[in-house]
């Protein structure tokens, strides 16, 4: 059994995810100080290839933060209490879109959509040509249902009915789902440094249009540490406002380089594949894919009924040193996460579908031996080749 290794942890999971060798080694470099002439160069490159990735008209904000930061963030920037906002709540992090707003005292609707749809864009039309909304907050990628949503239309649909601004969580949507900012009309894109950018946790992104800059200007939530114009001011002078997280904005700089390297549509197509081959894995094994509208970044897949979700994940974990996520909340014990991003290799990936025939037989779902190498043969022809 070529390439099947049980003896190396993988990480499979859709955040933290693998990082790539040359990213890694930055970790161990000596610390230097952020306010050098050394570091702003540094700062300065990172910028504008930030600004290509995400599309931007300027540079996106770099913050000391998880994910979660940057979208409480953009709502404190950006909302006035008492405002009114259209959550897409299809999950655990729209859901987390509608709390933030509600905690700052916006006025929030939220739009429930069944977890692994898609959402349904003639009722979506109505409440935005119905309401006056100031403010729509979605997902690219709803990660706890591994569900992608109509970016292109929904900003489309906002625009054409009402001058809300839109903005979007694409923690796990950038890079693999195309996302032109300013041609789209999206007014916020934020992503976090664990997913897409293959980083250790730690470091968020902000980019905002022209629109949402003047918005800024006369919101008046309090803030004081994630204040926008203050860190763009700050950017302006080539520096960030407070002390800069050094160590990871150097392999935030690799793992841009990377990305110059390989080019984004190369990227994004090793997230398909892998997002693909792991679909067809499912189909192989008797096991369905969760999502009605599956996401490139991150595959849900759907356990037998008679199965103990909990129990089959630890069992991949403690037996096979594979570790993926399971469900949150409603999804709890039902399904696995298999994650696409970073630098999962294709022995990776093969050894999961090892791990994950092997487990299905212990919990009783028998698969033959023969029939599993089919499966082998044809993931590792899907798979293609590793970024490199
Ligand atoms: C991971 C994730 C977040 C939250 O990020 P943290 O880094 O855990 O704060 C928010 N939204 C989406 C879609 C995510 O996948």
């Amino acid at each position: 059994m070529d390439l099947i290794d049980f003896s190396k942890t993988r990480l499979l999971t859709p955040g933290p995810v693998p990082l790539f060798a040359k990213v890694a080694q930055t970790l161990s470099l000596p610390m230097e100080h952020h306010r050098t002439p050394g570091f702003e160069e540094l700062l300065t490159n990172v910028w504008a290839d930030l600004a290509w990735v995400f599309q931007s008209p300027s540079a996106p904000l770099i913050l000391t933060a998880t994910g979660t930061g940057a979208m409480e963030a953009s709502v404190a920037n950006l909302l006035s209490p008492g405002e009114r906002v259209l959550c897409v709540d299809s999950g655990k992090f729209g859901d987390r879109w509608a709390t933030i707003a509600e905690g700052l005292g916006a006025r929030v609707h939220r739009f429930s959509v069944p977890w692994g749809s898609s959402l349904d864009l003639d009722e979506f039309e109505r409440l935005v040509k119905e309401n006056n909304f100031d403010f729509v907050m979605s997902q690219v990628c709803e990660t706890s249902t591994a569900t992608i949503h109509p970016i292109k239309a929904m900003a489309a649909l906002i625009h054409q009915h009402s001058s809300a601004l839109f903005l979007v969580d694409a923690i796990t949507g950038l890079v693999n789902v195309e996302l032109p900012m300013t041609d789209w009309g999206l007014d916020v894109v934020l992503a976090g440094s664990q997913k897409v950018f293959g980083l250790p946790t730690g470091l968020a992104f902000v980019a905002l249009s022209e629109r949402a800059w003047t918005k800024q200007k006369t919101a008046t939530t309090p803030k004081f540490y994630f204040d926008f114009l203050k860190e763009r001011q700050a950017n302006m002078r080539g520096e960030t406002a407070f002390s800069a997280s050094v160590t990871l904005i150097r392999a935030l700089a690799e793992a841009l380089k990377l990305f110059r390297t390989w080019g984004l549509s190369r990227v994004r197509k090793r997230s398909e594949r892998l997002a693909l081959g792991t679909r067809e894995l499912a189909c192989d094994l008797g096991l369905d894919v969760f999502s009605q509208s599956p996401s490139p970044s991150v595959t849900a897949l759907t356990l037998p009924t008679l199965i103990d979700g909990k129990k089959f994940r630890l069992t991949l974990e403690e037996k096979f040193n594979i570790v993926v996520m399971g469900g949150q909340d409603q999804l709890m014990g039902r399904i696995l996460r298999i994650g696409h991003m970073g630098a999962v290799t294709n022995e990776d990936m093969l050894t999961l579908s090892r791990g994950l025939f092997e487990c299905l037989n212990l919990f009783g779902v028998q698969i033959s031996e023969t029939n599993w190498q089919k499966a082998q043969t044809k993931l590792a022809t899907t798979l293609g080749e590793e970024l490199a």
